[in-house]
């Protein structure tokens, strides 16, 4: 069993899913499991459904957008042909979202800013995305001859109830996967699962990288394919950065650290189940596939050439203790549970005598949440709109250019690994 993973890009309107069934054409696995992405930026427009500043009116005008948006791919995709375009669900499915975003939104209303609410609403919302685009490609893979079963990913991936970053829970979860017939072609929606009791999850953006992983492991698969509209993985982004260069093999370790300080290649958590059964991951050019593209396995030794990884939307918030309380062991553990609680993931973390500062992904509830949770103790001070830079295997002499043209808020420095916080906006080609 292959299993391939295609992302928003390589399903962003009928020519790419076209294009999606030549690749499989080409690539004639005996058996496969392709899992896919919502198309294009639906995720980001059905995020937008729940912005609370926004009126019903104008969410249901932006709900139609959506809507339209699809049933154009459709139309287009599928010839017109009645029969196909009824074949989608189209009509029940977005009958079922506008009731689902009518009541999110009453929900919202009624308790806002509670991010617990928020984050179950959202997921029960976003997933449509994923289940859209599945429905359309699954019908047009039918409709060209491929024999080709549609699952409902929710019923296979298990997880717990922490919306919007739900675990997975691997023994409910392989159990289901191992059950399938492996003699079957299947195709599935990355990105979404659901809690044991049923209700809808979702593993966190940029998840279907994620769920591809979940059934490779699940499956035993003999390897996993995701397809990029990029070449491969570089060691900075090729969109940011001149001096950008593909890896042809990298490590798991190499591949798990670049995603961890936040390289947009694959998706953080998918490494390690593929590692755990030495499953290989090849990140191929959906443009192009005939470029050999990146080989992440156990064959790969560390390399140590710079790694430049830019993160946006940074927060950094800093804690300051108040009485020259000292910041110890206790407050620490306090404050990191607090975190945890919240759900916020720290992306760099310095401490000293009086303060506790840290950056995360921008986001204004939690960001209240931080301030309303800490204040009595702490002073809160933060800064948005930042960005995080990191370099693994840095080269020290560079770094004297960077200090000249950025102004950096919080800088952490290992043998390794440098990362700078910075209010002005990066551009690695002025410095690297
Ligand atoms: N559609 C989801 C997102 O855009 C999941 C994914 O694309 O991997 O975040
Ligand atoms: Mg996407």
């Amino acid at each position: 069993m292959k299993v391939m993973k295609f992302g928003g890009a390589s399903v962003k309107n009928a020519a790419a899913i076209r294009h999606l069934l030549d690749i499989l054409i080409h690539e004639n696995h005996e058996n496969y499991c392709l899992i896919i992405s919502a198309m294009d930026k639906t995720t980001n427009a059905l995020e937008e459904l729940l912005d609370e500043k926004l009126s019903e009116e104008k969410a249901l005008d932006a709900f139609k957008e959506i809507k339209d948006f699809h049933y154009q791919q459709a139309i287009d995709l599928l010839d017109g042909d009645e029969g196909l375009i009824e074949a989608t669900s189209y009509a029940r499915l977005f009958r079922e979202l506008k009731a689902e975003l009518l009541s999110a939104r009453l929900k919202l209303a009624a308790h806002p800013n509670h991010s617990v609410t928020f984050d179950e609403q959202y997921d029960r919302i976003v997933s449509y995305g994923e289940i859209l685009s599945t429905k359309l490609v699954h019908t047009f893979l039918v409709s060209r001859g491929q024999n080709i079963e549609w699952l409902y990913a929710p019923k296979y991936v298990i997880t717990d109830v922490n919306h919007r970053n739900a675990g997975v829970d691997w023994e409910n979860t392989n159990k289901r996967i191992a059950d399938l017939d492996q003699n079957k072609n299947y195709l599935s929606q990355g990105f979404i699962g659901s809690s044991i009791s049923g209700s809808l999850t979702t593993l966190g953006r940029e998840g279907s990288d994620y769920s591809a992983a979940i059934f490779s492991y699940g499956f035993n698969a003999s390897s996993m394919t995701v397809w990029k509209d990029v070449s491969g993985i570089y060691n900075a982004d090729p969109k940011l950065y001149r001096g950008a260069e593909v890896y042809t093999g990298i490590s798991y370790e190499d591949a798990t650290e670049m995603t961890y300080y936040g390289a947009k290649v694959i998706h953080p958590k998918t490494l390690r189940p593929l590692y755990e059964k030495q499953i290989r991951l090849c990140v191929k050019s959906f443009l192009n596939p005939a470029l050999l593209g990146t080989i992440i396995d156990n064959r790969r030794t560390s390399n140590n050439t710079p790694t430049f990884i830019i993160k946006e939307n940074q927060c950094l918030v800093s804690l300051q203790t108040k009485n020259l309380d000292l910041i110890n062991e206790g407050s620490i553990s306090y404050i990191y549970r607090m975190l945890f609680q919240l759900r916020i993931r720290v992306n760099v973390l310095q401490i000293s005598a009086l303060s506790f500062s840290f950056s995360f992904d921008y986001d204004e509830r939690r960001l209240k949440e931080i301030i309303a949770n800490f204040e009595v103790d702490y002073f809160v001070r933060y800064n948005d709109h930042l960005q995080m830079l990191t370099v693994r295997n840095y080269q020290s002499d560079q770094l004297s250019n960077f200090y000249d043209n950025y102004e950096v808020l919080l800088e952490q420095r290992s043998r390794n690994v440098v990362q700078f916080v910075t209010k002005n906006k990066l551009n690695l080609n002025d410095v690297f």
